[in-house]
């Protein structure tokens, strides 16, 4: 076709500020802004063009102005979606690094609101009328939970580690295991890290074991940290060995250096608290010795996202002065709710703390739950071809928390029977349709079928399961 009859066609679309003053226009507008929508439109209108050029329309069938829109609208509804959307996590992992880790308590999310919308003491001492400290705004707490002498935050654990080992460890000699040489997911690495910091790794024992003697060899004039580093997402079982801390603590402090831990996840109870066995606390660390310890605020701790420093106060105090803290600070929303979340901690409420809460929930409550979905299930979704069936689930703390055992969980397991179905829908393309739920849904899968976790699951997010799985199969 010529550009002439294209021209002639397209003529029967309004011009550009027609469209964009019309009713339809305005609506538009008013969702997603004026630059958005024109620039849609005009990107549609070359894809009009061209595929009028290929004669790939049916002319005499077609209202070209109503294909524009129709092709359009579609770009809009995607231009008007949040690009951080709220998701249902049925994957039964607490914390869950890519589905935004730990939830934050109400409390602490309303402490988060007051601080946002109102003035602060955020930097200001109230009594003195003077300049304060926004990290005094959780010392005291931090110290009394954990039994350290001082304590600092920055805006991540990778942010402690970073500022503990350039302020500290400059061209200086920090000695780790082989066996605690980790990457963390999210490209935490510890050689990296050091590295970034300025520090020189020195590394001892093999990937299994690693003895005194190797930390101790490897001490000379030039060294300045014995590092520990939790493993995380892993564990290495077998033929291993790693010195205690206690005898990690006493080597370092017999040559003068700092017996430093990245705790990662920090617990802040007992492990027997939320039924982890062998997860040692932050409190116990420090008691066993280690003079520093750093971990994530929104890992097993059940709070925002924040890095926290803690140990002996001299060593602190020398990070209060280095110039690296301030390019980590942290923001007041995130002091508002995670000294809202310590207080909980103080009080004992830890099932307020929706982490907590899920690690620790009772069996016969995770059963009782998987029971009730499956029961709400099987009376709305009223299709021969589904199969609904209440399964034991391994389930998991996450977050590269607590590597070693799998959390015995119960979930909903959800399959589509070949024998009485016209088309089998396999596991992978009912995880794909329930992730393209409005609210997307993203579950786990076993043996076949969609597997939803209920450990993981909140509020209402039980009525939205069952109304996607209505749409899917009714
Ligand atoms: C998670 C983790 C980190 C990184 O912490 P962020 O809070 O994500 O910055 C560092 N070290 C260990 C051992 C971890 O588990």
């Amino acid at each position: 076709m010529s550009d002439n009859n294209i021209n002639k066609i397209m003529r029967a679309i309004p011009g550009m500020d027609i469209m964009l003053d019309s009713e339809w226009g305005k609506s538009w507008i008013a969702a997603i802004g004026r630059v958005t929508v024109k620039n849609i439109l005009n990107q549609e209108l070359a894809l009009l063009r061209r595929d009028i050029l290929e004669n790939k329309l049916d002319l005499n069938n077609i209202n070209i102005e109503e294909e524009l829109k129709s092709r359009s609208i579609k770009n809009f509804e995607r231009a008007a979606r949040k690009n951080l959307r709220r998701v249902i996590n049925a994957t039964g992992v607490v914390i869950h690094t890519n589905l935004g880790r730990s939830l934050i308590a109400d409390e602490a999310v309303e402490a988060m609101r007051q601080a946002a919308v109102n003035y602060s003491n955020l930097e200001y001492d109230i009594e003195s009328g003077s300049r304060g400290q926004r990290n005094s705004l959780v010392e005291n707490l931090l110290c009394n939970i954990t039994g350290a002498e001082a304590a600092l935050v920055v805006n991540n654990n990778a942010g402690a580690v970073l500022l503990c080992l350039t302020a500290l460890a400059k061209d200086f000699e920090v000695i780790v295991s082989r066996g605690e040489l980790v990457e963390i997911g999210g490209s935490f690495r510890v050689p990296d890290i050091m590295a970034l910091g300025g520090a020189i790794l020195k590394e001892v024992g093999t990937t299994n074991r690693t003895h005194l003697f190797d930390y101790e060899n490897a001490i000379n004039n030039n060294s300045k940290i014995i590092l520990k580093v939790h493993p995380s997402n892993f564990k290495i079982e077998g033929f291993t060995a790693m010195p205690e801390r206690l005898e990690l603590a006493e080597l370092a402090h017999k040559n003068n250096l700092i017996f430093m831990e990245d705790a990662g996840s920090g617990l802040l109870v007992p492990g027997e608290d939320l039924n982890l066995i062998g997860e040692v606390s932050i409190k116990e660390s420090l008691n066993q010795g280690v003079d520093l310890i750093t971990f994530s605020g929104d890992k097993m701790l059940g709070g925002p996202q924040i890095g926290v420093i803690a140990g002996k106060r001299e060593i602190i105090n020398k990070l209060r002065k280095f110039p690296l803290l301030r390019a980590l600070r942290v923001d007041k929303t995130t002091f508002a709710a995670f000294e809202t979340t310590l207080r909980l901690y103080m009080r004992g409420e830890l099932d307020s703390i929706p982490t907590l809460e899920m690690i620790r929930r009772d069996k016969n409550l995770l059963r009782e739950q998987a029971d009730n979905l499956a029961e709400k299930i099987l009376e709305r979704v009223n299709n021969k071809r589904v199969k609904v069936e209440v399964v034991k689930t391994s389930d998991a703390v996450g977050g590269g928390s607590y590597p070693e055992r799998p959390l015995m969980g119960w979930g909903v397991a959800v399959s589509c029977d070949a024998s009485v179905a016209d088309v089998k829908l396999s596991a992978g393309s009912l995880l794909n349709l329930m992730r393209e739920s409005k609210t997307p849904i993203i579950c786990g899968a076993h043996d076949n079928a969609l597997i939803i976790h209920v450990r993981t699951l909140r509020g209402h997010d039980v009525d939205l399961i069952i109304n996607r799985l209505e749409e899917i199969f009714n």
